[in-house]
């Protein structure tokens, strides 16, 4: 069969859908970029915000219409959140669970005989050292484990991904040693919180740091988001792993998502704006060069205006170099979404100022790096054109001409609140 995926979302469904093509083409079958020579399309969804829920949505239906001659699967976290929308939406679907990624072989070939499956139950498949085909041939993505050990209160995501499963790091170590070895350049860690590893079997998050940092090779590892409440307790070990490995890119992605102590209360986050604050600072003493991305729910519904101008001093005070964004709106299933939402003005003009500081503090950020040398590791080709490469800092860096899997000496010229221009040399 031809098969079509279409991957929504965080890097954790991206490996997702890279596993459901290398066990479909292990078997045999054909993945396809073009969806006009699909005999099946799966849609890979994701559902953490309303507007990629509508948008998933509209997707469903614009393949129903405009493919009806085609056999369509839903996997990825809707298929788990929810299940009562589905129904609505795609009766008439196979459906595919993110923890039944080892079953998609069977759902195809059963829809290859018009035989529907909506299979969703929970497995123990361990989803590394399985079959992948890459999106980018030089970047391998690792799922560490699967699931957190939080309940924060805005989130829907754990009701899809479910309680902590961290996978043997025996495994890790050989999958991304194989991955080095077929000539991939950056290993990209990832899981819903990568410092929760190990909490539930005894295994050590900077233990495998330090394994990954050590394989053979030339190469990068980009280590994923980590929920600072598991973070906190093991930065010592953390900082010494990155510390002791120039493999690991230099950069951390700490979601704060409010500037406020109450309102990280009220998100059952479970650690102070304080801790937080030690934990930049130490990372910083020891790594001058470490880059520190965050995110930020804007709206959240007991947020007052004090809370919101203290999320504003938490920025121009940590000065972050990667703010993302995000308005709060409710999710199925998540815990604040009883909860009296703020006013459309109210988050509208919250989210006009909180974007204006962000990008004033992502600029000032990276004046520091004008004129300096850096190594980079060349990516990809550049959307308008040029290449696109990351220093040690996992800093975004464009340059006129180079080779796509080579690292480089480059001059930084210019740069932007998003990324730096350089010029290459010896
Ligand atoms: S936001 Fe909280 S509950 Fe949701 S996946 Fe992350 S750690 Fe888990």
């Amino acid at each position: 069969m031809n098969i079509y995926i279409e991957t929504h979302g965080c890097t954790f469904n991206q490996a997702d859908s890279e596993i459901l093509s290398g066990l479909l083409v292990d078997k045999k079958h054909k993945i396809v970029d073009n969806i006009e020579e699909s005999d099946i399309i799966i849609l890979n969804t994701c559902y953490v915000k309303q507007p990629t829920e509508q948008k998933m949505i509209t997707k469903i239906r614009k393949f129903q219409k405009e493919y009806s001659d085609k056999k369509l699967i839903i996997a990825g976290c809707m298929v788990e959140i929810d299940r009562k929308m589905l129904k609505k939406v795609a009766p008439n679907s196979s459906w595919i669970g993110p923890h039944q990624l080892n079953s998609i072989v069977n759902i195809v070939e059963n829809l290859e005989h018009d035989k529907i499956i909506q299979d969703i139950k929970r497995t123990d498949d361990i989803k590394v050292c399985q079959p992948k085909i890459r999106s980018n041939p030089l970047i391998h993505i690792i799922q560490i484990c699967e699931g957190c050990t939080g309940n924060c209160t805005f989130c829907c995501t754990r009701l899809a991904r479910g309680k902590l499963y961290s996978y043997p790091s025996n495994l890790i170590i050989k999958e991304a040693q194989n991955a080095i070895n077929s000539g991939c350049k950056e290993i990209d860690i990832t899981a819903q919180d990568t410092a929760c590893y190990g909490k539930e079997n005894n295994q050590s998050f900077s233990n495998l740091l330090n394994e990954l940092g050590q394989l053979d090779g030339k190469y990068r590892v980009r280590i994923g988001m980590m929920h600072p409440k598991n973070i906190i307790p093991i930065q010592d070990q953390v900082i010494d792993a990155f510390k002791n490995h120039e493999n690991l890119y230099n950069f951390v992605h700490l979601p704060i998502q409010t500037g406020s102590d109450k309102v990280l209360k009220e998100m059952n986050r479970q650690h102070s704006i304080d801790d937080y604050k030690k934990l930049i600072s130490n990372f910083r003493k020891n790594i001058p060069e470490i880059s520190i991305a965050t995110d930020i729910i804007v709206g959240y519904p007991t947020e007052t205006e004090e809370d919101f101008q203290e999320t504003l001093k938490l920025l121009e005070e940590v000065k972050f170099d990667i703010i993302h964004v995000s308005k709060y709106m409710h999710r199925p299933g998540a815990i604040s979404s009883d909860l009296k939402s703020v006013s459309y003005e109210v988050m509208k003009d919250r989210t006009h100022r909180l974007n204006e500081v962000k990008n004033k503090v992502m600029f000032d950020c990276n004046e520091k790096y004008l004129n300096t040398k850096q190594k980079i590791l060349i990516i990809d080709k550049g959307k308008k054109g040029g290449y696109v490469g990351y220093n040690n800092s996992y800093k975004n860096v464009i340059v006129d001409n180079a080779t796509i899997g080579s690292f480089i000496n480059v001059e930084i010229v210019d740069y932007k609140s998003t990324y730096l221009l350089s010029k290459k040399i010896n």
